[in-house]
This record gives C-alpha cells, sequence and structure tokens, in this order.
C-alpha cells in the first residue's frame, strides 16, 4: 500500500495519559523526525551527529533559547522502528504543561499533531504490522483484565494473522486445483478428489467456527459478564450488591471510552470483569405491578450471562421466589439465602431442598448475610468459578473482535456454500468462486484487502499518540 500525500509528513504527539505525572513522553515519527527534534535539543550533541539508537541527555529550548526542560531523547532510524520511520520519543517531566509546550515547539519546527492511532496506521502502512496486529495495540490499551491483556499480546505477536494464513493456505490450494480444473478439463490431470475437498471444507468450517466462538467468550474477556441480582422485594438484593462491587474497589470505575449506558458496577474476580446489575430500582404503576414486573424479571434474567437469586432467609419461600427459581432453572445462577444472621432464619433444610430442586442446580445455595458479611466470599468464590466456566475453555488464544467476527461469518458462509456444492455435484465453477470470496473475507482480517474507509473507522478508534 502506498503511502499518500499527508502520511509523508512528520507527526508528532503526547503518548502519555494527560494529568499529572512524574514523567510524559512525546513521540515523533516521519522523514523529519531527528531534524525537527534538533531544532529544539540542546545536548553535548545533536540527535543527527548521535549513533542510531543512543539516548541523549539535554534541554528542551524555547523559541529563544531558554531552557524549557531536561530531556532524555532517544532517536531510532527507520526502517527497524515501530512505525518504519525515523522515530524520536523525547522523554520529559509530566504534568498539564512541559508536554504541551514541547509538543508546541515541534509544530513549530514543523511537526503536525497525530490523528488517534496515527503512529499504528504507519506501522500497519509500512508493513511493519498487520490490521489484526494493530488492533490488538488498542486491545492492550482498553484490556481491563490480566487475561484479557494476555490474549491482546498474543494478537500482537501475530497469533490470529497465523492462524488467518493457515486457513487460507489450505484453501488457496483447493482454488488453484479446482481453478486447474476448470480450464484444462481435458487433460485428466490431477482430477478432484471430491471426498478429499469435501474434508477440507468441513475442516475449514470448524475453524471458522472455533474462531467465532472464540469471539463469544473473547467478549466476556473484553466486557466482562453480566450478573444480575434478582430476588423479591427487600430480600436484601442492593445490600448484596454493594457489598459485592465493595469487594473490590481498585476495579470499580467508570471506564473511560466505553459506550456502555448503564453500568451498575464492577468487580474483578480472577481476571473475569463482572459486571452486576441490581434490579432493585425497577418502580412501576401500581395498576400495573404484577404484569410488568414479571415480564420484566423474565427479560432481565434472559439478558444475564449469570442470575445471583437473592432469598430472603428469614422469611422462607413465596410464590415470588418460586416464580424466579423457576425462570432461573435453564441459565447459569446462584442462589443466595439472604439474612442468615437473623435468629429466625435457622433454615429448615427444606428450604435448600425446595429452592435447590426448584432451581435445578446441583450447586447447594449459599448462606449470606450482606449485614455482617457472613458467606460472602464464598458466593465472591462461586461466582468467579462460574464467570471461568462461562470463559472457560477458550484456550486464551484469540481475539476476535466484531469487525473480524463479520468477515469471518462471511467466510463461513461461502465455505459451507462450497460444501454443499461438493455433496450435490454443482459444476466446480459455482464452488471455486465461494472459496474465492471466502478468501477474500479471510484476507478482510489481516487487511490484505483493507479499504481507507476500513482502516478510517479502525485508526479513529484509537487514542493520540498510539
Ligand atoms: P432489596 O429490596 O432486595 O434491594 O433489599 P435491600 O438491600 O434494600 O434490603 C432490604 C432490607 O433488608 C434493608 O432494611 C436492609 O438493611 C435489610 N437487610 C439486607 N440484608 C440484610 C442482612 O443480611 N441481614 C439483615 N439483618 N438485614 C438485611
Amino acid at each position: 500500500m502506498k503511502l499518500g500525500p499527508l502520511e509523508n509528513d512528520t507527526i508528532a504527539a503526547i503518548a502519555t495519559a494527560p494529568g499529572r505525572g512524574a514523567l510524559g513522553i512525546v513521540r515523533v515519527s516521519g522523514a523529519a523526525a531527528i531534524p525537527i527534534c534538533d531544532g529544539i535539543f540542546r545536548g553535548k550533541q545533536s540527535l543527527a551527529e548521535a549513533g542510531d539508537r543512543t539516548a541523549l541527555v539535554g534541554e528542551v529550548t524555547r523559541r529563544d533559547g531558554a531552557a524549557l526542560d531536561q530531556v532524555l531523547v532517544l532517536a531510532t532510524r527507520g526502517p527497524r522502528t515501530a512505525t518504519g520511520e525515523d522515530v524520536v520519543e523525547i522523554t520529559c517531566h509530566g504534568g498539564m504543561l512541559v508536554p504541551r509546550l514541547i509538543m508546541r515547539r515541534l509544530t513549530e519546527e514543523g511537526a503536525r499533531p497525530a490523528e488517534p492511532g496515527e503512529f499504528t496506521k504507519r506501522a500497519f502502512l509500512n508493513g511493519k504490522i498487520d490490521l489484526a496486529q494493530a488492533e490488538a495495540v488498542e486491545e492492550i490499551v482498553r484490556a481491563t483484565s490480566e487475561k484479557a491483556l494476555e490474549v491482546a499480546m498474543r494478537q500482537l505477536k501475530g497469533e490470529l494473522s497465523r492462524s488467518m494464513e493457515g486457513l487460507e493456505r489450505g484453501l488457496l490450494e483447493w482454488l488453484t486445483l479446482i481453478e486447474a480444473n476448470i480450464d484444462f478439463v481435458e487433460d485428466e490431470i490431477d482430477t478432484i478428489d471430491d471426498a478429499a475437498l469435501a474434508e477440507a471444507l468441513g475442516a475449514a468450517s470448524r475453524r471458522l467456527e472455533d474462531l467465532l466462538a472464540a469471539h463469544e467468550q473473547g467478549k466476556y474477556l473484553r466486557d466482562g459478564l453480566d450478573v444480575t441480582i434478582v430476588g423479591k422485594p427487600n430480600a436484601g438484593k442492593s445490600s448484596i450488591f454493594n457489598r459485592l462491587v465493595g469487594h473490590d474497589r481498585a476495579i470499580v470505575s467508570e471506564t473511560p471510552g466505553t459506550t456502555r449506558d448503564v453500568v451498575d458496577g464492577l468487580v474483578g474476580v480472577d481476571g473475569v470483569v463482572l459486571r452486576l446489575h441490581d434490579t432493585a430500582g425497577v418502580r412501576l404503576p401500581a395498576d400495573r405491578i404484577e404484569a410488568e414486573a414479571i415480564r420484566r424479571t423474565k427479560q432481565t434474567i434472559a439478558d444475564a450471562d449469570i442470575v445471583l437469586v437473592v432469598l430472603d432467609a428469614s422469611t422462607g419461600l413465596g410464590a415470588e421466589d418460586y416464580d424466579i427459581l423457576g425462570e432461573v432453572a435453564f441459565k447459569p445462577s446462584v442462589v443466595v439465602a439472604n439474612k442468615a444472621d437473623l435468629p429466625r432464619a435457622e433454615t429448615p433444610p427444606s428450604f435448600w431442598e425446595e429452592a435447590g430442586g426448584v432451581a435445578g442446580k446441583h450447586q447447594p445455595g449459599i448462606r449470606v448475610s450482606a449485614l455482617t458479611g457472613l458467606g460472602l466470599p464464598e458466593l465472591v468464590e462461586r461466582l468467579g468459578w462460574m464467570a471461568r466456566e462461562k470463559v472457560g475453555d477458550l484456550n486464551y488464544e484469540i481475539i476476535v473482535n466484531e469487525r473480524h467476527a463479520r468477515a469471518l461469518r462471511d467466510a463461513l458462509g461461502s465455505v459451507e456454500r462450497a460444501s454443499a456444492s461438493v455433496k450435490d455435484g454443482v459444476p466446480l465453477e459455482f464452488i471455486a468462486s465461494d472459496i474465492r470470496f471466502a478468501l477474500d473475507c479471510l484476507g478482510d482480517v489481516t487487511g490484505k484487502r483493507a479499504t481507507s474507509r476500513v482502516l478510517e473507522e479502525i485508526f479513529s478508534r484509537f487514542c493520540v499518540g498510539k
């Protein structure tokens, strides 16, 4: 892919997060990176004189020559750099002011402020990484759990791309063979072995299905699992919610840049993020309470990945509890009997037998008290265990994002069509065309066929400085 005219200029951006901090990093990339930085740098040596990959200590100067800040500057010459171009990294003091003033100096010397993701985009355009790897950079920055980070790192190293290549190679061999048969039908060279072709297409389908399953599981890794808390009024849902959210304050935060409408609370358990939803806040007009409450509860339960059923141990089971337990019978769920601290909560054995029987779970319910904290560690452990089970079988190999999934689904559709055609004895031309289309779709994942619009869409989601 050729660089457009604008992409030949030299870009600069503050790579560190805004706000107070000990250090800031300003990155510069492009053909004029070294002369531009020399224009604002004063040290024993200029960057142009220093050897490649030599760190220099010195000062960034104001326009009038006065010192602006003490800095450490590292110049690396392309093409053996992250972007493939000359890259200079200026490590300066942090804070709101210094990095910005350095940016201003750089633009005065001819650099242009970088667009979001532009460094990574250049790395892609210069063939340093493919598109799936470029996206991994963003996944790393956005990762909210260690697991998600681990998978993103693998993608950065090219795991998904290699997987695509494997699939492509297999399909391409068959396509070549089929096309040869179409062209030289008379010569009886290498006739197509239908059984072997069907087998190969079947294997490709299975691989694509696995990748799409990884997409589902990857969503859990990235976005977390939805855990919905249900129970009759006053069972203690809100109290338990607060206790659980308080369990790991470090992870509780508004995540900037995410576009979720309602995030009730985030809890990190064993490297997986649980998004807790408390249903206690639903208030309804009196005349419609019954039907509407049931409808809403059903919907929330249906949408949840895991349901946390809160029963009131001090009152025993009521009709409402049975309704809920019936609803969750086929969902991954945890049943807790809250208020176990109350004297009346000497739960008779039948309580659990009933609850467990109705919910159809092998796992016994947990006696908890939102008031005293009794049983909560066990509940957290159980939730973690269930979350792992959901995220589970994924061998943490690959991230398949929404864009990849779309391409893979299209590829799978064509491979399946080709399979059916082989079975039905459809002419080879049709099979070839389906395989060709599947190959195009696979190419989309790594960006072999990416249009500038697609690139625009991908890189605009990045942060500036990446
Ligand atoms: P929700 O309507 O299900 O959300 O229930 P709340 O969390 O608002 O709790 C209802 C009432 O039960 C409040 O007065 C709580 O203080 C009380 N409560 C909640 N959990 C416990 C508990 O474990 N033990 C006791 N004794 N009271 C509790």
